[in-house]
């Protein structure tokens, strides 16, 4: 992991220590004196995390980071704060500020790798979900402007293990004063069960627990799929950094040093509950607008656009697997009678049916696209013509062979379909060529009677309708 870390402290020596481990860690190293300069370097060339020293003359730390925290463009930046005095004052101050992390001097090296990987770890994922926020702005859809810090973080469901109910109580009332919903339990079996069951935003866990492993239960809950992102304080003694690291290593987000200050408490809680809601409303827009940037609101199958991304996809794939691959493109007969018969809902109710029907006959891998507003495309990977010719004729049936119902009483109206194959081969070609392939072979299907399937060759097109050509034309029931 060659991650970019920025060390801004106003002694020469600590800078040169802290560089020195860095380095030989891997990481790439910048420096900086003083705080003018660290913002400098920070706007010329984005760290992905800044240590940061609070006592310096002129801007202290804290100034820096709330600089740093107030900017869009570097606000995600995670800042380590390194104080000389484990003064819970001044952590709460440097929560307050946004700093997401702190360190005491002597920086103790288990203390500082682990953290630092941590913080890249968290960065490189927030960097992705930004860069898919990015793709998707331009798309030209939903795009969250809601910024980490606009984030409510109240009334949060946290759930806690402590066997020691002197800090278990202290840690419960404390986050029930603040109007969180809290869950404690004394046992890895009743906590699991809750976590399996419920939302949680926060889980605390007592690194000491007296009969049983608190990091082999880190370590189930980030295995489990439910759980495995879900934030993780843990509380720890002050002589526990070996076991520390290791929760780290499992990914745990935080810990709090006993005796729990409880400002302390509360804003860590808060910074950790509101980068998970931050993190959640991301993916929800992100899921959302994926959706509505690449599939038709009416049908629910992929759009124009997600089809011919997806062939492109598929012709690269098959440069390596050396596998064929077919595709159909199919087109209602008559619609626009159907239409004019039975009204546009009606029209639209076919359009959906045929879908569902469409969905059915395929395998999991293959792909349906509405293509135009009663044209639909199937890309079929791995297939060779063959069994594409049968696929289309099978579905050509189940179409003309079954009326579809329509709204209103006893209404039902037949519909048939034109199909055109064509197969991809490895001669260079583009996802335009064998969609204009597929496009004639249609063409050709509708010249030819409609309801038939025909597939396209070098030589000309084949009729590879098998049977029931007499199937009822599309139109009035
Ligand atoms: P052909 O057999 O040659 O394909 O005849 P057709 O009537 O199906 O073809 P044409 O292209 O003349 O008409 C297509 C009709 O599909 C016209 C249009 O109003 C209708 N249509 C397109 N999109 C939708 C839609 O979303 N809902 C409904 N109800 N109708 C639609
Ligand atoms: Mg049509
Ligand atoms: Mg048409």
């Amino acid at each position: 992991m060659s991650a970019r870390i920025l060390v801004v402290d106003d002694l020469l020596p600590n800078v040169k220590l802290l560089e020195a481990k860095l380095t030989s860690e891997y990481f790439d190293v910048l420096t900086a004196n003083d705080g003018p300069s660290a913002l400098e370097i920070i706007e010329a060339q984005p760290p992905d995390i800044v240590l940061l020293d609070v006592m310096m003359p002129g801007m202290d730390g804290f100034e820096v980071c709330q600089r740093i925290k107030q900017q869009p463009e570097t606000m995600h930046i995670p800042v380590v704060m390194i104080t000389a005095l484990s003064d819970a004052a001044d952590r709460v101050r440097g929560i307050e500020c946004g700093a997401d992390d702190f360190l005491t001097k002597p920086v103790n090296d288990t203390a500082l790798f682990a953290r630092v990987r941590s913080l890249v770890r968290l960065k490189m994922m927030m960097d992705e979900w930004r860069m898919r926020e990015q793709t998707t702005g331009q798309l030209g859809v939903l795009r969250d402007e809601t910024s980490l810090l606009d984030v409510d973080a109240s009334q949060a469901a946290v759930l806690v293990l402590d066997d020691n109910e002197v800090d278990a109580k202290k840690v419960v009332e404390t986050l029930r004063q603040d109007d969180d919903i809290v869950i404690a339990t004394d046992t890895v079996e009743s906590m699991l069960d809750y976590a399996m069951k419920r939302e949680f935003d926060l889980i605390i866990i007592n690194l000491n627990l007296r009969e049983q492993d608190s990091l082999r239960l880190c370590s189930r809950l980030r295995s489990a799929e439910r759980t495995r992102q879900i934030p993780i304080l843990l509380v720890v003694e002050e002589d526990q950094v070996d076991r520390l690291a290791k929760g780290f290593d499992l990914g745990i987000n935080d810990y709090l040093i006993k005796p729990i200050d409880r400002n302390e408490l509360l804003a860590r809680a808060r910074t950790q509950i509101r980068r998970w809601r931050y993190h959640g409303r991301l993916r929800e827009t992100y899921e959302r607008s994926i959706e509505m940037a690449l599939t038709d609101g009416l049908t629910g199958l992929y759009n124009r656009r997600y089809l011919n991304a997806h062939v492109e996809g598929q012709i690269e794939r098959m440069k390596v697997s050396g596998k064929g691959m077919s595709l159909m493109m199919f087109d209602i007969d008559h619609f626009k009678e159907i239409n004019d018969a039975h009204g546009h809902a009606a029209g639209d109710e076919v359009l959906q049916e045929l879908a569902s029907r469409v969905t059915h006959n395929l395998r999991s891998f293959d792909t349906v696209a509405r293509y135009g507003g009663e044209e639909f495309v199937i890309v079929m990977p791995d297939t060779e013509i063959s069994i594409a010719c049968a696929v289309a004729e099978r579905l050509r049936v189940d179409i003309a062979g079954r009326t579809f119902a329509i709204s209103g009483p006893g209404e039902a109206v037949n519909v048939t379909v034109s199909i055109g194959v064509a197969s991809a081969s490895l001669t260079g070609e583009t996802t335009a060529d064998i969609l204009r392939r597929a496009d004639e072979a249609l063409f050709a299907a509708k010249r030819g009677g409609r309801n038939r399937a025909m597939l396209w060759t070098e030589t000309g097109f084949e009729d590879v309708t098998r049977g029931e050509l007499d199937a009822p034309a599309a139109g009035v029931a």
